[in-house]
């Protein structure tokens, strides 16, 4: 537009006419940033040559306001990554699941203010966790027929701007409020670990940006759950017997100190039980060592019915069980070791078409009343089972 006006404003006011002007738009690729206006009161000031130089001044007004956008939009996504970042490192300090997905959800409300539940994967479906407050262990449910479901299946992520467009539940409770969700299954290797359910009571609640942030963090949380998985798996191994799956020896002599101790502080009694199998050599010998394997499960098997889920039954040894009766004089200790002396001798073992008969022998002692030392009570029950072996075997005996 160099030269005369014909017939255009210049569109501002100065003082004096604009007669002549030359305008050259600020671009910014195909969006146009603003114009840069030279102007003159005097008709036909301008030559080609001042065009360019326009042009010129234009460009690099361009390029220095582009310069400063990328700049703002890196240092933004900076301060976003170092959000992510820090959230990251958190989960580094703790190997316990709840408190992992509690420090995910608190890392997700930085990047965006969003409800959160964690449906953590467990055997016969999903176990919802919130964050804060520990409430009660929630039931394990099922996520079929919901979003969250299909997220989990598909294993892929879904953003809903508006639920009310789907006739499909978010989640199976306490969704009726959303408006919007993001749904993000996390995956290790090629294992579900659980979804997260993002939420929020508005529709639009969660922008490109923080979508990609919270994939981003979710990445890192499911290296982290799963690596709290494989520990505490390793943990559930060192504890117990492999044959049996009841608590090894080590472990449950770390049990018997512990209620000791909480006996010395004036807790309850508890009562030992040493159990020794009969003549197992001759079972061996009989019908061969695997046929011995498995009267040992079977054996572990129903000690674990005949106890309470809050006793601790143990593989002692090799053929040796034990077990702490919590809460229990050695009077009620009598009666469930009699109740389990019974039970295994009326439960022949069946291997390979063939009936072994089985049968124990226990000795009982019980803290604080016959010991308040733990080896002292371990040493007392183990007399007590000697006693029963050389008095006749298949019955109990106790120290007392
Ligand atoms: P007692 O009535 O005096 O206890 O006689 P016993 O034959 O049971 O006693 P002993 O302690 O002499 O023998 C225990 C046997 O248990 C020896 C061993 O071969 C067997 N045994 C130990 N651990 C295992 C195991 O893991 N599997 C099998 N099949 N046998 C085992
Ligand atoms: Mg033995
Ligand atoms: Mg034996």
């Amino acid at each position: 537009a160099a030269g005369r006006l014909k017939g255009y404003g210049a569109g501002y006011r100065r003082p004096g006419k604009v007669s002549s002007a030359i305008a050259s738009p600020i671009m910014d690729e195909t969006y146009c940033n603003g114009v840069l206006v030279v102007d003159s009161d005097s008709r036909n000031a301008f030559r080609d040559g001042d065009i360019k130089v326009v042009d010129l001044f234009a460009n690099q007004i361009a390029i220095a306001i582009g310069k400063r956008r990328v700049h703002d939009a890196t240092q933004k996504r900076l301060s976003d990554l170092e959000v992510v970042s820090k959230a990251s490192s958190r989960l580094l300090t703790s190997l316990d699941m709840e408190t992992l997905i509690g420090l995910s959800i608190e890392g997700i409300r930085e990047i965006a203010p969003l409800d959160a539940v964690f449906f953590l994967k467990e055997e016969g479906g999903y176990r919802p966790i919130k964050s804060g407050i520990k409430q009660g262990r929630e039931a394990v449910c099922s996520l079929e027929g919901t979003l969250a479901g299909t997220a989990a299946n598909d294993r892929q992520e879904n953003y809903i701007s508006n639920t009310s467009r789907y006739p499909t539940p978010v989640m199976p409770s306490g969704g009726k409020d959303i408006k919007s969700a993001l749904i993000i299954p996390l995956r290790c290797e090629d294992e579900t670990l659980g979804v997260f359910v993002l939420s929020s009571p508005l529709a639009d609640a969660v922008r490109s940006g923080e979508i990609t942030l919270i994939k981003l963090l979710s990445n890192h949380v499911a290296v982290s759950l799963k690596n709290a998985l494989l520990h505490s798996e390793i943990r559930r191994q060192a504890i117990t017997d492999a044959l049996t799956g009841l608590y090894n020896r080590r472990h449950f002599n770390e049990l018997i100190e512990g209620e000791a101790e909480r006996v010395g502080r004036g807790g309850r009694p508890f009562s030992l039980l040493l159990i020794d199998i009969d003549f197992f050599k001759k079972v061996n010998d009989t019908y061969g060592h695997p046929a011995g394997d498995a009267a040992l499960k079977e054996v572990s098997s129903i000690i674990r019915k005949t106890l309470r889920a809050i006793d601790h039954p143990a593989r002692y040894g090799g053929e040796e069980f034990a077990a702490l009766l919590v809460e229990t004089g050695t009077d009620g200790a009598f009666m469930t070791a009699e109740r389990l002396r019974r039970a295994i001798r009326r439960n022949a073992v069946n291997y390979e078409g063939k009936s072994i008969s089985i049968t124990i022998s226990i000795g009982i002692s019980t803290c604080p009343v016959d010991s308040a030392s733990e080896s002292e009570i371990i040493d007392k029950a183990d007399k007590a089972l000697y006693h029963a072996k050389k008095t006749g075997r298949d019955k109990v005996v106790t120290w007392s």
